[in-house]
C-alpha cells in the first residue's frame, strides 16, 4: 500500500497499518517528514515555522503525546500568554496544557516515522486505476525527485490501495481516474497562511511570550527560543490571518515582511528593535476554510482514501486521529488487503 504525504496525518495512519501488518511506502516530497509541522533552522535562530504547539483531548492522541513526553520528544510549554490588538498587550490567563516538540516541531514526525519505509525528496506526480489479477484494484504511481531537491530517478510503481494524507488541493492531482472520490475532496477549501521569522540579537521588551492578536493581518505572534530545548536568539514567529494571505501568494517575502513586522509593532502598540535575520514563508494550503464531517475517506471498492486535518480538525491532533481513523477503515475486515 502507497501513502502519500509524510504529515502527522500519513505517518499516524501508515505506523497503524504497519502495526497490524501492512507493507507500506510512505511517499513525501519534502526533505524529511512533518509537513506543515515544520522547523525551520538558520545560523543563531530556530523556528517552528508552522504549527506551533499542540493540545491533546482525544484518547488516542492523549496516550501518544505522554509517549512522546517520555521519550523526550515533546515537552510542555509554559509561555507568558497575551492578547493584542488594538496597540495593547494585555496578559491572558490560560490553563491550557500546551505541548511542543523536542527541539522542535519536525520531531514529532521523526518519531512517528521511525521504522517506517519512507521515501523524502519523491513526488507523486500522478496516479492511475487499473484491475488487476480477478479484477482487484491496482494503483499505478508515477513517482519522481521533484520535491525540495534532486531525488531518485522518475519511475511507475504498482500498490494495491492508496492513501492520500495531503490536503485535498494536492491529491486532486492524483484523482484522474476516481472521479467520484474527488469530488469529497474539492469540498474542502484552504486558507494560505504567510509567516514571517524574525531573529533578534536583543530580546525585544515584551511582556509576553505568546500572543493572540486580534488584526486584520495577524493572528499569532510567538517567541520560539522559549520553548523547551530550543537554542539559538530570540526567535519570534508571527502568522499572518487568512484574509490578509489571501490574494497574497505570490508577493515576494521581503514585501511581507515589511508588511506585517509594522503590523504587529501596531497590534501591540511599540516598536521592535530592527531584526537581524527576517524571513517569510508561505504556506499556500495552511488551514481549511471548510471541513468535512467524516475523520476519513476509504473506497472499499477502489482501495483509495483520504485523511487530514481537514477531516478531523485543523490540528495536529486532528491530523494525527484522522490518520488513525483512515487506517481503521483499511484495515476492517470486509476490505481485504494483506
Ligand atoms: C501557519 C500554521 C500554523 C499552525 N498552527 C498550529 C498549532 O499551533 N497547533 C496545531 O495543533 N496545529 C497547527 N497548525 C495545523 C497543523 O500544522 C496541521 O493540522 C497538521 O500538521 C496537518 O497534518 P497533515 O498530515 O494533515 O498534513 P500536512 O502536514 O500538510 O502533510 C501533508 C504532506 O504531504 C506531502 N505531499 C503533498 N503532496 C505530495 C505529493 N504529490 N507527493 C509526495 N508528498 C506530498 C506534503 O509535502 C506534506 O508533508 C498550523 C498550520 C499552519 C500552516
Amino acid at each position: 500500500m502507497a501513502v502519500v504525504g509524510a504529515g502527522i496525518s500519513g505517518l499516524a495512519a501508515a505506523g497503524s497499518l504497519v502495526a497490524a501488518g501492512l507493507e507500506v511506502t510512505v511517499f513525501e516530497r519534502g526533505r524529511g517528514p512533518g509537513g506543515r509541522a515544520g522547523r525551520r533552522r538558520v545560523p543563531g535562530f530556530e523556528f517552528d515555522h508552522g504549527a506551533q504547539y499542540f493540545t491533546a483531548r482525544s484518547r488516542a492522541f492523549a496516550d501518544q503525546t505522554a509517549a512522546w513526553v517520555e521519550a523526550g520528544v515533546a515537552a510542555v510549554w509554559s509561555p507568558r500568554m497575551a492578547t493584542a490588538g488594538e496597540g495593547a498587550l494585555r496578559p491572558k490567563d490560560s490553563r491550557t496544557t500546551r505541548y511542543v516538540g523536542v527541539p522542535g516541531m519536525s520531531a514529532l514526525s521523526r518519531n512517528l516515522a521511525q521504522g517506517l519505509e519512507l521515501q523524502t525528496q519523491t513526488r507523486v506526480l500522478s496516479a492511475s486505476l487499473r484491475r488487476g489479477a480477478g479484477g482487484a484494484p491496482q494503483w499505478m504511481l508515477d513517482v519522481s525527485g521533484g520535491g525540495d531537491d534532486a531525488g531518485p530517478a522518475r519511475g511507475t510503481r504498482p500498490f494495491d490501495a492508496l492513501l492520500l494524507a495531503c490536503t485535498p488541493q494536492q491529491a486532486l492531482p492524483l484523482l484522474d481516474t476516481a472521479p467520484e472520490f474527488a469530488a469529497r475532496a474539492r469540498e474542502v477549501t484552504f486558507d494560505p497562511v504567510w509567516a514571517v521569522l524574525l531573529g533578534f540579537d536583543h530580546t525585544p521588551e515584551l511582556a509576553a511570550d505568546a500572543v493572540f492578536i486580534e488584526h486584520p493581518a495577524l493572528s499569532w505572534a510567538a517567541r520560539n527560543d522559549t520553548k523547551p530545548g530550543r537554542s539559538g536568539g530570540p526567535a519570534w514567529v508571527l502568522h499572518a490571518t487568512g484574509s490578509w494571505s489571501r490574494g497574497r501568494e505570490d508577493e515576494a517575502p521581503e514585501s511581507v515582511v515589511a508588511g506585517l513586522l509594522p503590523a504587529f509593532e501596531a497590534a501591540v502598540g511599540r516598536p521592535l528593535p530592527e531584526p537581524v535575520y527576517a524571513a517569510a514563508h508561505r504556506w499556500r494550503y495552511a488551514r481549511p476554510r471548510t471541513a468535512l464531517a467524516e475523520n476519513a475517506l476509504w473506497d472499499t471498492e477502489l482501495n483509495v482514501g483520504m485523511c487530514g486535518d481537514w477531516c478531523s480538525g485543523a490540528r495536529i491532533e486532528g491530523a494525527f486521529d484522522s490518520g488513525l481513523a483512515a487506517a481503521r477503515q483499511v484495515l476492517d475486515p470486509g476490505v481485504g488487503l494483506q
